[in-house]
């Protein structure tokens, strides 16, 4: 269904700069893609400077009723940004300053297109530190962060994207800019809107300026390697380490596959026949730094570690985080196509959690590597496949499912950091139950009576 005209698009180019209004086949290919294999061309792509902008688009939008999809860098793992009912992409990414950083008050405001990794080395240059750390942070932005509620492997200690955002200025579908909480720490004057616009998948509103909390950088830091002949050791070892006292910066897990699928890729000398490893970072003072790595070498020896080493200098720390910051692209290249989910279960679950993948991907003969921030729960089982072996994608989508059924039962849900956009879309309904739907779809009709932003993402209308 086309709903940008050519008059609508002549009357768009008269409202913007020029070159900010594109229509042809090639621009708007390049704004039909996220992290995901999912494709929809939209209508029209229109590059914003400014909240001003931004506001006129949505404010035009909204007239002439023509779905509009917040982008970022493109990088989501859900379909968040593919406009699966055509429209105008509305990009972002030029939105790029740092507008402050206030040391006093350890506060950044920034545009939703800065690059999260150039935004945490602007911050680590003014002696302060920002945690939420998606492996794609040399590319994606912190709008698409705050829309998503990005996490990383830094979670488990520091909490992801939600627990950073202290204020918004959010353009809403009508066009009207709103501005929410701010520099404050505490502040209960009234509904929590900002946590509402943090990880609405750009549902609700467009989001024009972040208020960011930063704490102080950590003086020190230890990076160890456990490495597992079993990795159901491995898994227990995470609960050891969780339930021992010690809260470590990060704790990641990858199974026999991912080491592999790195080794072929990068030939970094990972052991090859252990089945599991363990990449984990304590940080702070350094006196609790160096008492934190003992109680946690203990509690892997006590799990039947085969291993323990801790890096030496910072070119061992680069290379261990090396192998699971390419575990994407590693996994990418091991088989035609890969399908990665993204499970969050209660910590004390993961070791069932992990009995269950690997029991789903016996009974429906598939390829499966585990790895993830096995610290806080959240898992990414990611099914190497073909997706154009047609009766192999069946077997695939039964794997999915009972992935997603086996961590509801266990008590965890879909996502832990992806959101649920288009490809998670048709299972939402196992997590949610139809009141909380319906709440959800309420607010949506509250803030979006027309249905023009991001449409047809989170539940099925
Ligand atoms: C190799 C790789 C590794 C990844 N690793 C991680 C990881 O470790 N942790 C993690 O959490 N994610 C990870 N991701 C997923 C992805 O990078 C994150 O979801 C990221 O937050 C998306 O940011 P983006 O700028 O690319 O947003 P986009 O993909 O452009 O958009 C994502 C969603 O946000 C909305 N949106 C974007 N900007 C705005 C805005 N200003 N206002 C309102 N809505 C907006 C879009 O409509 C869409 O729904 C990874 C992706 C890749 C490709």
């Amino acid at each position: 269904m086309s709903t940008v005209t050519r008059s609508l698009t002549a009357d768009l180019r008269r409202l913007f700069p020029a070159g900010q209004v594109l229509d042809s086949v090639e621009d708007r290919t390049l704004y039909a893609y996220d992290g995901t294999s999912i494709k929809a061309l939209p209508e029209l792509v229109v590059m914003v400077r400014g909240v001003g902008e931004v506001s006129t688009l949505l404010r035009f939008a909204s007239d002439h009723e023509v779905p509009v999809v917040p982008r970022g860098a493109g990088t989501g793992l859900s379909g968040g940004s593919v406009p699966a009912e055509g429209g105008i992409a509305l990009v972002l990414a030029g939105m790029r300053s740092i507008k402050e950083i206030d040391a006093g008050s350890m506060v950044a405001v920034v545009e939703p297109g800065v690059i999260t990794g150039v935004f945490q080395k602007t911050v680590e240059d003014a002696g302060m530190f920002y945690p939420p750390d998606p492996a794609s942070l040399n590319y994606c932005t912190l709008g698409g962060n705050v829309a998503e509620n990005a996490g990383g492997p830094h979670g488990v200690k520091y909490g992801v994207t939600k627990d950073y955002v202290l204020g918004l200025e959010v353009a809403l579908p009508s066009g009207d800019v709103v501005r929410l909480g701010g520099k404050q720490i505490k502040n209960v004057t009234g509904y929590n809107l900002v946590q509402l616009f943090v990880g609405s998948e750009g549902t609700l509103g467009v989001i024009t300026e972040i208020t960011l909390r930063l704490l102080p950088k950590p003086p020190a830091k230890k990076t160890m390697l456990a490495i597992f002949d079993r990795l159901d050791d491995a898994a227990t070892a995470v609960a050891g380490i969780m339930g021992g006292g010690v809260i470590p910066a990060t704790l990641e897990i990858m199974d026999q596959r991912s080491i592999n699928c790195v080794e072929d890729y990068l030939k970094l000398g990972l052991p090859r026949d252990a089945e599991a490893i363990l990449l984990i970072e304590v940080d702070g003072m350094p006196a609790a730094v160096e008492a934190e790595a003992e109680v946690i070498d203990r509690i892997c020896r006590e799990k039947g570690v085969r291993s323990f080493q801790v890096a030496k200098n910072k070119q061992e720390e680069d290379s261990l985080w090396k192998a699971r910051r390419s575990i994407s692209p590693a996994i990418s290249a091991a088989r035609p196509s890969k399908i990665g989910e993204d499970i969050s279960v209660p910590r004390s679950a993961i070791p069932a959690m992990v009995r269950e993948i690997q029991r789903i991907a016996k009974e429906f003969d598939l390829p499966i590597v585990i790895f993830g921030h096995a610290g806080d729960g959240n898992l990414h089982p990611n099914i190497l496949t073909d997706r154009r072996d047609h009766k192999e994608m069946e077997r695939v989508e039964q794997a999915i499912a009972a992935i997603f059924e086996a961590s509801v039962r266990l008590g965890g849900t879909l996502s832990g950091e992806h959101g649920i956009g288009l490809s998670k879309r048709p299972y939402f309904d196992l997590a949610v139950t139809p009141a909380t739907v319906k709440l959800m779809a309420d607010i949506k009709r509250a803030v979006d009576p027309k249905n023009i932003l991001n449409p047809g993402k989170i539940w099925r209308a």
